[in-house]
């Protein structure tokens, strides 16, 4: 079988390209997913979380796209994706979080964006029930978001599918064939010759790298969800508001009649284990419960865990990597739900051909090598 594109990796980001290349008329394209279903690896685990609020310029430019689709996504891609846009509160209680989101909002409304800046009591409009103690200011933008990433994913899939993209589940990608060139894939089910393959495995991708002598930094990281049922008449938001605690990194949103939270583990270590460690809710649940009253007791409907898919710099690579014809998509550092529109329209163009429009240095792997890194601030 010979194929323009293959590509590895049915998550939201190998669907979108997916996507976009048949927009453009590239359709002898077969996309491998080594799982039984597209979207369940950390598509299929995340937040949903959509924001403006980032700290470099490429970051931002990726959300304003991405967003703008997220708004019309329905109409254009033909499937419903559940977008409320309720808004993204950002807690900062240490003047360096407060220096550094001064250079970020600047940086947003430069580029159009509209963010507020609130004092502790009007944050505490924004999200009835939270406990603002040492909160020293907030940003919130109105324009920021939830969805749902299967939804976006599987219509990505879909819409590619009507348009003649071929889509294999259980196809595991175990070599990856130069002749120089790329010349094809062998999976667990025969070889697909092709000059083109995409890399869009998120955590995986260093492995796929690796298969085409190409050394990817990125690297798995382990992070939980916990949904909470809060007891009854406790106060919490009736919006979808996102509330982040920078300072330690918990946030929560409304999950249909529940609450959904999670915080970071700065003792966590890379690795492919996806089983829930208990010992991180018990570190959670005190600052949850201070931040947010109504999760003090509440009960523990469900959790999981996911990973998260970093480099370096917390910024993705996007374009050729290794061999001519190897592309990654990959490493979007935790953030990559929301920027799959986008990310997934560039690396189209720039397979297609076309000019992306898009400045591609912060995304290019010899960044690492040349130095020349601007790290994202705003990863949670
Ligand atoms: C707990 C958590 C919360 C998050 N919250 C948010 C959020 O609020 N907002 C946001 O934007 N992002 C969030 N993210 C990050 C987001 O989920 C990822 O950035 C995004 O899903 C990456 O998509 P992907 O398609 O690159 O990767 P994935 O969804 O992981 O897809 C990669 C696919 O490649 C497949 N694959 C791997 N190896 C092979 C192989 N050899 N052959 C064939 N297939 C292969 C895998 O099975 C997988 O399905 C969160 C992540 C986690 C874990």
């Amino acid at each position: 079988m010979t194929a323009d594109v293959v590509i590895i990796g049915g998550g939201c980001m190998g669907a979108s390209v997916a996507y976009h290349l048949a927009e453009r008329g590239i359709t002898n394209v077969v996309l491998l997913e080594k799982e039984a279903q597209l979207g369940i690896a950390s598509t299929g685990r995340n937040a949903g979380g959509v924001r403006h609020q980032f700290s470099t310029e490429a970051n931002v430019l990726l959300s304003i796209e991405s967003i703008k689709m997220f708004e019309q996504f329905e109409d254009i891609v033909g499937a419903p994706i559940d977008f409320h846009q309720d808004g993204y509160l950002f807690l900062l209680a240490q003047p360096k979080h407060i220096e550094a989101f001064e250079e970020a909002v600047a940086l947003q409304r430069r580029l159009g964006v509209h963010v507020d800046w609130l004092d502790a009591q009007g944050a505490a409009r924004c999200a009835p029930g939270l406990n603002v103690d040492g909160v020293q200011a907030a940003t919130f933008c109105a324009r920021d978001g939830i969805s749902d990433p299967n939804g976006v994913t599987m219509g990505f899939a879909a819409a590619a599918k009507r348009a003649g993209v071929e889509i294999r589940r259980n196809a595991e990608v175990r070599r990856i064939l130069v002749d120089g060139p790329v010349s094809g894939v062998e999976t667990s089910e025969g070889v697909i010759n092709t000059r083109c393959i995409v890399n869009a495995t998120g955590a995986w991708a260093a492995q796929i790298g690796a298969m085409a002598g190409v050394e990817l930094p990125i690297s798995p990281l382990r992070r939980h969800i916990f949904i909470a049922a809060p007891r009854a008449h406790a106060i919490w938001p009736s919006t979808r508001v996102l509330v982040i605690d920078f300072e330690t990194s918990f946030y929560f949103h409304r999950e249909g009649a529940n609450l959904l939270f999670g915080m970071g583990d700065p003792t966590e270590q890379p690795g492919f284990d996806i089983t829930v460690n208990w010992k991180v809710f018990e570190a959670i649940a005190p600052v949850a419960a201070r931040r947010l009253p109504a999760l003090d007791d509440a009960s523990i409907v469900k959790s999981w865990a996911g990973l998260y898919e970093m480099t370096p710099d917390a910024m993705p690579i996007i374009g050729p990597t290794g061999p001519d014809g190897m592309f990654t998509i990959a490493g979007f550092s935790g953030h990559g739900f929301q920027h799959s529109p986008a990310a997934g329209r560039i690396l189209a163009d720039v397979i297609a051909g076309r000019d992306p429009k898009f400045d591609l240095s912060p995304f290019r792997l010899d960044r690492f090598s040349r130095g020349a890194i601007e790290s994202e601030v705003g990863v949670v």
